[in-house]
């Protein structure tokens, strides 16, 4: 004598519909199936039959009474025991089909296998063997809406039959055929009964129920006959009734992640707006900062290579400060300890000759700035003090100012160059001093003389910065109290600011500190609002998906399956909103180099931003993510 495999007794299942009311839904249902049954359960709407489908595939749990699957009282089973009985030994067949719209026919099929660690070529195979057994060999790349009802159906009884079924539990499988498909699908169930395999079948045409071995008629809750034709043994399937616990992180990971992607394209739009938040958040970081390391760079390599005794002096704006043309030369001549004063006047022009243009720093200067800077000649000679009294214009040459203008290589000396119109002699060129560890051009220069510069280019009644050089660094606060004493005295007040190069690098890390600060301020609260959009869209997205939800529930998904499938897919929406803030980022950047604005990338900004956005997308997917996997799965799969 077989054993049953399902045993119920006195199972009660009732509906708590409001406050002080329920709806039986089954009143006590005694049943034994054997394995190999084929089973038809035929009733009015309303009987029961659904309801008593759930309890028997364990996607619900009864009210009352005790239900053993090969011999174990399921009560005692949690719920991720019950996903895998789900898992292993049921396979569902639905009305609707309930297949997973954006994924393929062997998709589809392999999605219990995913559950169940199967791994992808051995699934895959398997898919493939299944549907082409079914009649769909040249249809397993096929999407559900590109299938005809009947095959959707095949397609659905493959993927039950995908980790074994021995259970096969069907609910009006023929329910939306044609009569001609109805009668196949009916021929397919029967063979598979004769293999062994369960199956339960819910119908209410009576024809259909005539086909089966045992026919079970049901009624308000109860069962009221039971005809069984039953002739002959079926083979029975070996069963394992511990439920297994296999599980296959890094497969469930891919597939969640292709999930991902597939929602993600199918709502592009929605997505990029969702996303918005994070990559502005992204982009501000990346861009500011690389802004911001430029001007550090770019002053710090100005006053590189002048040693740390030297001292910087430039106007206070606030207090509309000037330093006079005049200034250096009485430092010089008044302050003991002073080896020389080098005043500096730039503007980012571009410079001419013949056919040839490039865009340059033009720098008005003193004729002590090879001297000063151990920067010496290649050829020709430095401007003469002289040349800056008679507002002569000569020019001397950075050698990357050479290559662009005379690319043949010609010798620029005794030629003349073009600058805001006015032709100015070249009477040097300046040895190559490369590029500054930070990667600045340091040859692309044109000097002139100061005056020359102030008045023939600039129009500038003032010096805007002046470096002293200071010759025993011993004395160095006693000369830089010296020099502020002087200059407030021919000033009148202190309008300018002095700084020794120590005291610059400090006060520019403080000025980028306070900066970082407003920026991290920025990019968090548009990273919080990313964050808050990025929930939003996931509780929408689990609305809108709760079917879905529903049928990898019923091909066995556990609880912690779903959650892990959200939480994936809202950190790749945040790392792809991330990826894309970094790269606009950095375009910004770009854009804003074009315009002369010194720009450095640091990657460590980058690294952090973009694990900052992936981390919210993990943080703010958390609820939506619990709430999808806490569903019912009976009442997510009655969702539409
Ligand atoms: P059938 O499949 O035979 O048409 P069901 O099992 O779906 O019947 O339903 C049996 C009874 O239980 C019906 O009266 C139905 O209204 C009720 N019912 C089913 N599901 C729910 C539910 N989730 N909440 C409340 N009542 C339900
Ligand atoms: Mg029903």
């Amino acid at each position: 004598m077989t054993e049953p495999i399902i045993e119920l007794r006195g199972i009660r299942r009732t509906y708590q519909t409001g406050a002080d009311m329920a709806v039986d839904a089954l009143r006590g249902i005694d049943l034994d199936i054997l394995p190999g049954d084929f089973i038809a359960i035929r009733g009015q709407s309303g009987s029961g039959k659904t309801t008593l489908m759930n309890l028997i595939g364990c996607l619900d749990r009864p009210t009352d009474g005790t239900y053993r699957f090969a011999g174990r009282d399921i009560s005692d089973f949690d719920g991720d025991a019950l996903a895998a009985l789900r898992r292993e030994s049921f396979g569902f067949v639905f009305q609707s089909y309930n297949l997973l719209s954006h994924a393929t026919a062997i998709e589809n099929v392999e999605v219990p296998a995913i559950y169940a660690g199967v791994r992808q070529d051995e699934r895959h195979r398997r898919a493939g063997e299944l549907l082409s057994r079914l009649g769909l060999t040249d249809r397993l790349d096929h999407r559900p809406s590109q299938l005809s009802g009947g095959q959707q159906q095949r397609v659905a009884i493959a993927r039950a039959l995908m980790n074994g079924a021995h259970v096969i539990l069907a609910d009006e499988p023929t329910g939306a055929l044609d009569s001609h498909s109805g009668d196949e699908l009916m021929a397919l169930l029967e063979s598979l009964a004769r293999e062994g395999h369960t199956v339960v079948l819910i119908t209410h045409d009576p024809r259909v129920a005539a086909r089966a071995d045992i026919e079970i008629e049901m009624l308000d809750g109860e069962i009221v006959s039971v005809t069984n034709r039953r002739e002959h043994e079926s083979p029975v399937l070996p069963i394992d009734p511990t439920p297994g616990t296999r599980s296959n992180l890094i497969a469930e990971s891919m597939e969640s992640m292709r999930t991902a992607f597939r929602s993600l394209s199918t709502n592009v739009f929605r997505t990029f707006l969702t996303l918005l938040g994070i990559v502005i958040g992204v982009s501000a970081v990346v861009t500011n900062l690389a802004i911001g390391e430029g001007a550090q760079e770019q002053i710090l390599n100005q006053y590189r290579g002048m040693g740390a005794n030297s001292l910087t002096i430039w106007p206070e704006w606030r207090q509309r400060g000037r330093i006079l043309f005049s200034d250096p030369g009485a430092i010089e001549d008044e302050i003991p300890n002073v080896t020389a004063v080098i005043p500096e006047l730039g503007r980012d022009l571009y410079v001419l000759s013949g056919q040839n243009a490039h865009e340059t720093r033009v720098t008005a200067t003193t004729p002590n700035v090879p001297a000063m800077r151990d920067w010496p000649l290649a050829s020709g000679v430095f401007f003469e003090q002289a040349d800056s009294d008679d507002l002569t214009p000569v020019a001397v040459l950075g050698r990357t100012v050479v290559d662009e203008i005379f690319p043949d290589g010609s010798d620029p000396i005794g030629e003349y160059i073009v600058l805001k119109n006015v032709p100015f002699l070249v009477i040097g060129v300046m040895t190559r001093k490369g590029t500054s560890d930070r990667g600045n051009d340091r040859d692309d220069v044109v000097f002139v003389p100061l005056m020359t510069g102030a008045v023939r280019l600039f129009g500038s009644r003032s010096i805007q910065s002046m470096t002293v050089i200071v010759d025993d660094d011993e004395f160095l606060e006693a000369t830089e109290n010296d020099v502020r004493g002087l200059l407030v005295e021919r000033h009148g007040r202190e309008d300018f600011r002095l700084l020794n190069r120590t005291e610059l690098i400090a006060n520019r890390q403080e000025a980028n500190a306070t900066f970082a600060l407003l920026l991290a301020s920025v990019a968090g609260i548009s990273l919080l609002v990313g964050g808050i959009g990025i929930m939003n869209i996931m509780l929408v997205s689990v609305t809108e998906r709760t079917r879905e939800i529903g049928i990898r529930m019923a091909t066995g998904a556990r609880q912690r399956d779903i959650l892990v499938q959200f939480l994936i897919e809202a950190t790749v929406v945040c790392g792809l909103g991330g990826a894309l803030g970094l790269a606009l980022g950095v375009a910004l950047a770009g854009v804003a180099s074009q315009f002369d604005v010194a720009v450095a990338y640091t990657v460590w900004p980058m690294v952090l931003s973009f694990g900052c956005a992936a981390a919210i997308g993990l943080v703010f997917g958390f609820a939506p993510a619990r709430k999808a996997a806490r569903l019912d799965p009976v009442v997510a799969l009655a969702s539409d």
